[in-house]
């Protein structure tokens, strides 16, 4: 699937899986404001730069792309067949960082929640309600 893009376009899909506000991002993020949680975006004092901060909760949320994040059993994480080492590295690399931030983040005291993109794809609904259902189980 990935294999078929020309690099040209797989590098437009690869910036705009990278940036910030991402539709599944927005996603959440309106949910939770309609929800009343009030939060911090991509709060560059924590490890990781979490998406989405509740501080009254002490919680960080990372909204994923299953590719980057490499999501375990996924069918959108899939490594390129070609140039299949850059890739495995370069993901890799990702997978160390995103486990260093999240046992930092925690050692700090804050709850890590991870909503995959492919879930929210599937189920917007259902996926943001158990976020909110984890968020609130952390301010007990
Ligand atoms: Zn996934």
């Amino acid at each position: 699937m990935v294999d078929s893009l020309t690099t040209e376009q797989r590098r437009e899909m690869m910036s705009k899986i990278r940036s910030k506000n991402t539709v599944p991002e927005m996603t959440v993020r309106k949910y939770l404001y309609s929800r009343g949680f009030r939060y911090r975006l991509h709060d560059k004092k924590l490890p990781g730069k979490p998406d989405v901060v509740l501080p009254k909760y002490k919680t960080a949320i990372f909204v994923q792309g299953c590719f980057w994040h490499a999501h375990e059993g996924c069918k959108y994480h899939r490594i390129p067949k070609s140039n299949t080492d850059y890739w495995l590295k370069k993901i890799g690399n990702n997978i160390s960082r995103d486990q260093l931030n999240q046992q930092t983040l925690r050692n700090l005291g804050w709850k890590v929640v991870v909503v995959w993109e492919c879930e929210l794809r599937k189920d917007a609904t259902a996926t943001c309600m158990e976020l909110e259902r984890q968020i609130r189980s952390n301010l007990q």
